[in-house]
């Protein structure tokens, strides 16, 4: 705390992977003290912070802080999202870095942990004033990532339209066109089956846990918190395998419509307009807006916190299982707080974290990587079903992580030990660097 102080996030991150890995530390204790494990695991390998100046539209000049953590790369190339919201700041990105090196390296595939991006807010803003964001942005990043160093996609306030100014500002400076952006437009290198990945991915480790835990998603009532890539493609699969979305949100408030969300409409104002959740009410006179937090309320039998970190409290955890919850899955980064989650934990609820649950986006990332290095495209539905087997694949190790360590079902500890063990044994072969 003292070596990095006022990054609140991180602490939390920190201490809560640390504290689920409590058994594999003891038993190591010793070997990790002398190679000085933890000490070089909590430590970036380096962070870049940068100026980032561009005009807005009335000739006024902006100036935004732009990061990138390139926290570890003991197992591939840096791989992790930009986000732009007015919340960034160095610790939400180190939170967000640590956490993408323990969900990276469960995915099985060969990517590093990294995470950045900017204090910028995308929304209300033209689309020229968000390319010439982007292009300044891109101007100072484009010195640091590469498609074998560092290879960066989107996340929050970061979709399509950003990654394809991002794109053309790294080519037009390098005159490189390889696969250094995740997340690509189709016509430009990017995988089919990107966008839903999150999402998709969420509802098939969900679907996972339920099976092995005897319940199915069919006929169930699920609340999504957010209504952005994450929340919406978590809706579509819920849907598609049989179960009912009845509320959404965004951070001015949440719609609950009892007949089920109706997904075009919400793609028409999320992906077409850039519009608010409640705009939902003027087609649907049936359903409710409400204005504030409060998602949590409605009962359901499940719930998909798909928006941001810290948006579930001890609260929240409380009230959802007193109304009938039993599963929990989290689509975004760290949305539950250290008490909610321990609450889960303890009231037997099934409860999946974001480090493996929300893996998808990231796996389908480093699967474009491997298209775009071999000059080819899969097809949709080759993409999906390698995704699906990730999934499946993430759940596995998560429990049967837990399992050695004797404590069955808390795949909050089996997805940390799975995570770390591979990422120590990479650092520990490459020796002290
Ligand atoms: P989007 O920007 O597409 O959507 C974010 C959604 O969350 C919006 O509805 C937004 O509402 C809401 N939201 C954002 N910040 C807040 C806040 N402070 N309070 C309340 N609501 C908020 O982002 P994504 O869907 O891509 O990301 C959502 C989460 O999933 C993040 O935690 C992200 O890190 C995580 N994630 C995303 C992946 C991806 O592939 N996209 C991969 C893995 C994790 P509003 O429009 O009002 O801001």
């Amino acid at each position: 705390v003292s070596q990095n102080p006022g990054e609140a996030e991180f602490h939390q991150a920190v201490k809560e992977v640390l504290d689920s890995l409590k058994l594999v530390i003891e038993a190591n204790e010793e070997k990790y003290r002398k190679m000085g494990l933890l000490e070089r695991l909590v430590e970036p390998e380096r962070i870049i912070s940068f100026r980032v100046p561009w005009v807005d539209d009335n000739g006024q000049v902006q100036v935004n802080k732009g990061y990138r953590v390139q926290f570890n790369s003991a197992i591939g190339p840096y791989k992790g999202g930009l986000r732009l919201h007015p919340s960034v700041n160095q610790g939400i990105l180190k939170f967000l870095g640590f956490e993408q090196v323990f969900k990276n390296s469960l995915t099985g595939l060969p990517i590093g942990g990294g995470k950045g991006g900017s204090n910028f807010d995308p929304k209300g803003k033209s689309d020229r004033e968000v390319m010439a964001f982007c292009q300044s942005f891109m101007t100072e990043l484009s010195k640091y990532i590469g498609a074998d160093q560092d290879v960066p996609a989107g996340d929050i306030g970061v979709g399509a339209r950003e990654i394809g100014f991002l794109y053309g500002q790294y080519k037009r400076l390098t005159g490189l066109y390889e696969g250094v952006l995740t997340g690509k437009g189709l016509t430009y290198g990017g995988s089919l089956a990107r966008t839903q990945a999150t999402g998709y991915g969420l509802v098939y480790i969900l679907d996972e846990m339920l099976k092995h835990n005897s319940k199915e998603l069919a006929g169930k009532n699920v609340v999504i918190s957010g209504s952005g890539n994450v929340a919406i493609y978590a809706t579509e699969k819920v849907q598609q395998l049989g179960g009912k979305v009845i509320a959404l949100s965004d951070s001015n408030g949440y719609v609950y419509d009892k007949d089920g969300i109706d997904l075009n409409l919400i793609k028409e104002i999320k992906e077409v307009r850039r519009g608010r959740i409640k705009e939902y009410v003027d087609a649907h006179q049936s359903a409710v807006y409400t204005e504030g937090k409060g998602i949590w309320s409605i009962p359901c039998d499940i719930a998909l916190p798909c928006a941001t970190q810290n948006e579930l409290n001890l609260d929240d955890a409380k009230m959802l299982k007193a109304n009938g919850c039993f599963a929990v899955a989290e689509g975004a980064n760290m949305p539950s707080t250290i008490e909610a989650t321990e609450y889960f934990l303890e009231s037997g609820m099934l409860f999946m974290p974001g480090k493996a649950a929300n893996a998808g986006g990231v796996a389908t990332s480093a699967l474009e990587m491997s298209q775009n290095s071999q000059r080819l495209s899969w097809t949709f539905d080759e993409v999906d079903e390698k995704l699906h087997n990730i999934m499946i694949d993430i759940y596995a190790k998560a429990a049967s992580a837990a399992e050695r360590y004797g404590v069955k079902g808390n795949y909050v500890a089996g997805a940390n030990i799975a995570g770390f063990e591979k990422v120590v044994e990479a650092m520990t072969a490459q020796g002290i660097v």
